[in-house]
């Protein structure tokens, strides 16, 4: 008879569901991640992304890539981008808008569904993340992403961060600032853009009904970006 042994779970699981971790190490100086809480399955974390008040202002993409440490090398055609400014021209009226444009943390994301390691996945939380350890850089996701929200690392990465960890040869994308969320801090871009007086960016739970993202969703108008491709993103816009 054989003995037998528990069973363990895949890694994709534990990391959807990474709980009290403390300073768990992978390798010299990157970490998984430092959190207080169990991720949460009945929150959807989201933005609520007002172009009204967008301006002519990049102080979300300063801060998203000084939090992240993502550090451009002069090339713009394929340095990383976590966050970028599009205009967008109004069909009929001709107006432009700018704002702001991110991973759109889709709850029916092609990047998760193309990936053939499973290095891509959503968290129970709505966050969609990469796990570089085992991403093997094939880039299906890029290609499968409608919002281009995801960029290839070119170059050695020296300077890394210990919360955002990055390596050449992988895919990264926003992670809702996802060490800041789970020690109940903002994400550095909405942080940002509230210190500029704007006020353009709006972060919190879609699923409690009590949030201030919530309530805005359910009284005022809203939208999506590429709605047509039904993937139901956590980022939400108004005034286009
Ligand atoms: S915006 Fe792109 S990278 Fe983000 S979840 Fe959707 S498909 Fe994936
Ligand atoms: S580049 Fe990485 S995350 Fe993207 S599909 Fe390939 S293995 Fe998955």
């Amino acid at each position: 008879m054989s003995e037998s042994k528990p069973i363990q779970p895949p890694r994709r699981d534990f990391l959807k569901q990474v709980a009290a971790v403390a300073g768990l190490t992978l390798a010299p100086g990157v970490f998984l991640q430092t959190v207080s809480a169990a991720v949460n399955a009945s929150q959807r974390w989201g933005l609520l992304i007002d172009s009204n008040k967008c301006g002519d202002c990049q102080a979300c993409v300063t801060a998203c890539h000084t939090e992240n440490g993502i550090t451009d090398h002069n090339r713009p055609e394929t340095d990383a981008q976590w966050i970028r400014k599009v205009d967008l021209r109004h069909k009929t009226t001709g107006r432009v808008h700018s704002l702001p444009m991110m991973c759109q943390h889709c709850e029916h994301p092609p990047c998760v569904d193309v990936c053939p390691t499973g290095a891509s996945f959503k968290r129970q939380d709505g966050i969609v993340l990469v796990d570089k350890h085992i991403c093997i850089g094939c880039r299906y996701c890029m290609m499968a992403c409608p919002y281009k929200a995801r960029s290839f690392v070119h170059e050695v990465i020296t300077d890394q961060k210990a919360h955002a960890p990055r390596g050449k040869g992988t895919v990264e994308s926003c992670t809702l600032c996802v060490h800041r969320v789970d020690t109940g801090r903002l994400p550095s871009c909405v942080e940002a853009c509230a210190a500029t007086g704007r006020g353009a960016m709006l972060f919190g739970d879609m699923n409690d009904p009590n949030s201030e993202l919530a309530q805005r969703l359910r009284t005022e108008y809203s939208t999506t970006i590429r709605a047509d491709l039904r993937l139901n993103p956590g980022v939400r816009y108004q005034g286009i």
